[in-house]
This record gives C-alpha cells, structure tokens and sequence, in this order.
C-alpha cells in the first residue's frame, strides 16, 4: 500500500519544511505502509534533507528522458537521483492537459526514469467526455500500452473527471478501472481523484486498489496523515 501526497505547484521551502517536521511525528502511526511526498522542483531538497532517515519518500512532480541537454525547463532524472530523490510522477493529467505531454512523451520519461533506478508513478485516466462516449476502456488501453511491467512502477488511474472537482470514483467504478488496468501491466495500481480523509476506506478497501495519489488533501499535513493511518488499517 503506497500513499503519494501530488502537491503540484504549491509549497516553497519554507513551507515544506515545516509540513515535513510535522510530518515526521506521525511516522510510526504509518510504518506498515509506504508513503511518499511530491513537492514542487524547488522543494525537493529540504524535503529530501528533512526527511532524511525516515521511511517517507520524496518524489518529483516530472523528469525529463534525457540525463542532460538543450531542454530548458527540464530536470532529468541523474539530477533528481543525485539530490536524493527516490522517484518521480510521469504522464500527470495536468501534464497532458496543459502542457502538451502525449502518451510518446510519458513512455521516455518512465523508461529514462527507470533506467536511472528512479520509482515511478505513471498516471493514466480518461475525461468526463471520454467516459460518457463509453471509450473508457480504449483510453486506459492506449495509455497504459506504452508502459512496461516493472518492479520500481506503479500506475495512477486518475479519472480526469475526479481530479480537484470533488467528484470521487465510486469504490465500484474505481475498482473496475483498476481490475481493468491490472489486466493489461502487472503492477500496482494507485486511485487519484479527490481522495479524501472521509472517502479513503473504502477506495482503499477496494481489492485491486493498491494506494492512493492524492492532491489536494496532500496539502495539509493532518489531512494527509489521516489518509495514511486509514491505509495502514486497510
Ligand atoms: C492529483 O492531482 O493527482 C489529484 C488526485 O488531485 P485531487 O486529490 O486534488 O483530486
């Protein structure tokens, strides 16, 4: 059972700081699961430092394919190993809705991450529209096609629809994009979508959902540290 808190763009070093110190205190409530923090490129290092010794992660948002180069805005994965980062999410809705990343894109960066002996998160998921014209499934397919079973991978089944609107999964439809997704990659299988304190259990109970990505409710340190004790109990 793996916990990732997404915090996006949200978080300088300072803050992180502090979310991490309080963070630490909570670490023997969780220490049957595992549990990992993405915090924005300029804070992976305090959060690195601070939680240094702990069994907590530190993951980066993205990585780039290529160890160096010409990439202006990028961050490659021999950089995120060398400050101490354990893995990276890969292929995030937002990174595909905004800035253009395409199934192409996201299968380099897994496999450049991999190969750098990073973790990674792979998001998948389809938008409202997707789901209503019943094409569900062709999109997970497409998407999750262009990864490979490995042991450092995890896929994120994150229905675009579920994502910071409030909107969660059911436990059911959750469980049946998982099944689904399980059916194709041999690999563990995170919920992401509005995952919550109050709804964590029973996402969490569901037998093909093997932790959670969570976004918003990452934010707060409390709130985050209730999900990972629900986990623990699930
Ligand atoms: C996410 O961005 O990965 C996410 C699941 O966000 P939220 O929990 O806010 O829906």
């Amino acid at each position: 059972m793996l916990i990732a808190g997404n915090w996006k763009m949200f978080k300088g070093p300072a803050e992180t700081a502090e979310f991490c110190v309080e963070l630490k205190r909570h670490e023997a409530d969780f220490e049957e699961i595992d549990v990992a923090v993405s915090p924005p490129f300029t804070s992976l290092a305090v959060a690195v430092q601070i939680l240094a010794g702990t069994d907590i992660a530190v993951a980066a948002q993205n990585v780039h394919w290529e160890p160096e180069g010409a990439f202006t805005g990028e961050v490659s994965a021999p950089m995120l190993r060398e400050l101490g980062v354990y893995g990276a999410i890969v292929g995030h809705s937002e990174r595909r809705q905004f800035f253009g990343e395409t199934d192409e894109g996201v299968a380099k960066r897994t496999r450049a991450a991999l190969d750098a002996g990073l973790s990674v998160i792979a998001c998948v998921g389809e938008t409202e529209a997707e789901r209503e014209a019943g094409e569900t499934d062709d999109v997970l397919r497409r998407q999750v096609s262009v990864l490979e079973a490995e042991d450092n991978l995890v896929v994120a089944y994150e229905p675009i629809w579920a994502i910071g609107t409030g909107k969660t999964a059911t436990p059911e439809i959750a469980q049946e994009a998982h099944a689904f997704i399980k059916g194709l990659l041999d690999v563990p299988v995170l919920y992401g979508g509005s995952v919550k304190p109050d709804n964590a259990a029973e996402l969490l109970a569901q037998p093909d959902v093997d932790g959670a990505l969570v976004g918003g409710a990452s934010l707060d340190v409390e709130s985050f540290a209730a999900i990972c004790l629900t986990a623990t109990r699930s």
